[in-house]
């Protein structure tokens, strides 16, 4: 019930306006039941009061002719006017009761009460608590014409006191009709505060109710985030104006939630940005350090490129040692850094090429491979690091190769199983290798290695190509660059260059006493002569048969008359076997010397000229040197001459038939 009330302000409301209509009505009620109480009680005690004096009157109107008083015929007419009369008692002074209407009373009397009252005069209408009656009390006063008889009986006089009469009159009936009225009255104002109640709760709940309801859906649709809804207003009232405010206040939180909206979708945007920011970081930081990455390999890629580009540009190598110390000493700042290449003949390394002070000196060197840590890699064929020299105690080549302090690196040159060579790296400060460029070099060790090899190979093949097979020697092809070379050098330096050729005396002869291949270790005797008997600058080659040529840069004609009478010197005091047999006993050359620029401003000239010398050497007597001179070309010529003519002799006495005068003659 209590909750049933609780749910709405209607049955609230109309709950307090029914219990203050319905105390109002019951108030009024009680108060009208009083009011109409004692108007009634009034009325009784007034139409008692009358009843009362009617009867007095009338029963002091004593008839002289019956000598009665009239009593029955008044109190009969009194009682059918007054239906409720209940008792009507007429007694003496001394309370004998003299008339009744209970036929019973008379002569009966009265209580003492009763006639105490009588005899003071207390004869007001009074109504007993207890009862439903009112009761009145008159004195009977003694008149004049009552002495006629009572005087006689008593002492009466006028005035003096001769009884009373008591009315007694029911007002039960009166009482009943007010319980009546007043249940009426009651259930008309139940039925009033009901329907007062219904229109409270009616008008509360459509003017207080259902536009609270219809707020309370808004604020409930706000709660839930809905501030788009608008509450209908349909009065001016306090209600229509609380709709409008809820109303205001909903499109202020409309505001407030767009510009919530707004300021998420902002801060939003900002966290997004924000994350984004730090993913673009991050990604800068990954990509900063894949750069790094990207950069060393690059740098790294790069060095192996110019490396291979370099390497690629030549066959030559010692062109290519220069490219390799040059690209590694510029791109991997190795200050300390020798190449040493294997000489499978003679089963050592060498010093090829070298940026460290103390293997400056050994250049072209052979360095011992079969001990020390300089080697050391060589013999294992593993790269070999020692990251602190300091705690080493160098010994032999070591200790004059490596310094004390600092560490070392090599790397073998390695193809397949072969190992080439070395790369060896020294840096100054100990522990300075670390992982990545040891990586780089050892790539960069694989890639020279076999363009090493493959130089190795192509100089093989060139060496063959432009060298002689039996006396190793440069071949004439050679010889013809060379001698372009030098004479280029000489031009542009303008520096002298003499041109040997020497010729092997009777060689014919020898070969033909001791055969070729004793021939050919002349030829090779020869040629080891002339190749140790000039500097490395000169170039001795073979010009074919038993004819050799010397390129002497530099020297001009009389310093090679002195080289070219060494030769002689030294091939005719050589031991050369089964010489005895030659015309002087031993083996001797004939040397025919040319010098730029004294004798040809071409090397073709020269090298004609310095042929033309040779012979003249061969026909001045052999084993003599002669130097060019222009009359040699005249003499040249007439002998060329001579020997055309020869020659033509010949032919005219071959078409004609041979006598046997003319037998052949060898010239
Ligand atoms: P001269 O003193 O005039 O030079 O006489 P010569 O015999 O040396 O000259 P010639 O031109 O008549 O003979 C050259 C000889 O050299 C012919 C040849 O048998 C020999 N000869 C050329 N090439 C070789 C070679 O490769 N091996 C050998 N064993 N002999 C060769
Ligand atoms: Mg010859
Ligand atoms: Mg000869």
């Amino acid at each position: 019930m209590q909750h049933f009330f609780k749910q709405s302000i209607a049955r609230r409301v109309s709950l307090v306006v029914g219990l203050v209509c319905l105390l109002g009505s019951l108030s009024g009620l009680g108060w009208m039941t009083i009011q109409v109480k004692n108007d009634s009680l009034l009325q009784a005690q007034s139409s008692l009061k009358i009843a009362t004096g009617a009867l007095l009157t009338g029963f002091s109107a004593f008839d002289q002719g019956t000598k009665t008083h009239p009593m029955n015929e008044l109190v009969g007419e009194l009682m059918s006017l007054q239906q409720d009369v209940v008792l009507i008692r007429i007694f003496d002074r001394h309370g004998r009761i003299v008339w009744s209407q209970d036929a019973d009373e008379p002569g009966k009397k009265v209580s003492a009460d009763l006639l105490s009252r009588l005899r003071s005069g207390r004869n007001a209408v009074h109504a007993r608590p207890d009862s439903q009656t009112l009761s009145t009390l008159r004195q009977i006063r003694a008149q004049a014409r009552c002495l006629h008889c009572h005087a006689q009986r008593s002492s009466a006089s006028v005035g003096s006191l001769l009884g009373g009469i008591q009315m007694e009159v029911s007002h039960a009936q009166q009482s009943d009709k007010i319980a009546g009225y007043q249940s009426l009255l009651f259930v008309i104002s139940l039925l009033m505060v009901a329907f007062v109640a219904a229109m409270t709760v009616l008008i509360v709940r459509r003017k207080i109710g259902r536009p609270l309801n219809r707020i309370m859906r808004a604020v409930d649709a706000a709660q839930d985030g809905n501030f788009l809804g608008r509450i209908k207003v349909n009065s001016r009232d306090e209600m229509g104006s609380l709709a409008e405010k809820v109303n205001d206040l909903l499109a202020d939180l409309t505001d407030m939630q767009a510009t919530k909206l707004d300021t998420d979708i902002e801060l939003n945007v900002a966290q997004r940005e924000l994350q984004l920011k730090e993913q673009l970081e991050q990604q800068n930081r990954l990509i900063e350090k894949t750069n790094r990455k990207l950069t060393r390999r690059l740098n790294d890629l790069a060095l192996l490129f110019d490396v291979n580009h370099a390497l690629a540009a030549t066959l030559d190598l010692n062109q290519l040692l220069e490219q390799i110390t040059l690209k590694i000493s510029s791109t991997l700042e190795f200050q300390e850094f020798t190449i040493l290449l294997a000489d499978p003949r003679q089963k050592q390394l060498i010093i090829r090429s070298t940026l460290n002070e103390k293997a400056r000196g050994k250049v072209n060197r052979a360095v011992d491979s079969l001990r020390g840590i300089y080697t050391n890699a060589f013999r294992t064929k593993k790269t070999v690091m020692e990251a602190d020299l300091a705690e080493l105690s160098l010994e032999g080549e070591d200790k004059e190769l490596l310094p004390t302090q600092g560490c070392f690196l090599s790397i073998p040159l390695q193809n397949k199983s072969q190992v080439l060579g070395l790369l060896n790296f020294v840096r100054a400060k100990d522990h300075a290798f670390s992982r990545q460029p040891v990586k780089l070099l050892t790539s960069v060790a694989q890639q020279a290695a076999m363009v090493i090899l493959n130089a190795q190979l192509y100089q093989e093949k060139v060496d063959m190509s432009v060298t002689d097979e039996l006396t190793k020697l440069a071949n004439r092809r050679l010889l013809r660059t060379r001698l372009e070379l030098e004479w280029n050098r000489a031009r542009r330096y303008e520096s002298p260059m003499s041109l040997l050729m020497v010729d092997i005396d009777h060689f014919k002869r020898y070969n033909d006493r001791n055969g070729h291949l004793l021939g050919d270790k002349v030829l090779q005797g020869v040629a080891r002569i002339l190749e140790s008997n000039t500097r490395s600058i000169d170039t001795v080659a073979r010009f074919g048969g038993e004819e050799f040529v010397v390129i002497l840069p530099g020297q001009d004609k009389q310093t090679a008359q002195a080289v070219a009478d060494k030769l002689r010197q030294t091939v005719s005091g050589g031991n050369f076997p089964r010489t005895d047999s030659q015309p002087a006993g031993n083996l001797t050359i004939s040397v025919g010397i040319a010098a730029y620029p004294d004798d040809a401003d071409d090397p073709q000239v020269l090298l004609n000229r310095c042929d033309l010398a040779l012979y003249a050497s061969k026909r001045g007597g052999r084993d003599r040197t002669v130097a060019f001179e222009a009359k040699l070309e005249q003499m040249a010529e007439e002998h060329r001459q001579e020997l055309l003519a020869k020659k033509s002799r010949k032919r005219r006495r071959k078409r004609r038939p041979r006598s046997k005068a003319d037998s052949p003659t060898k010239d």
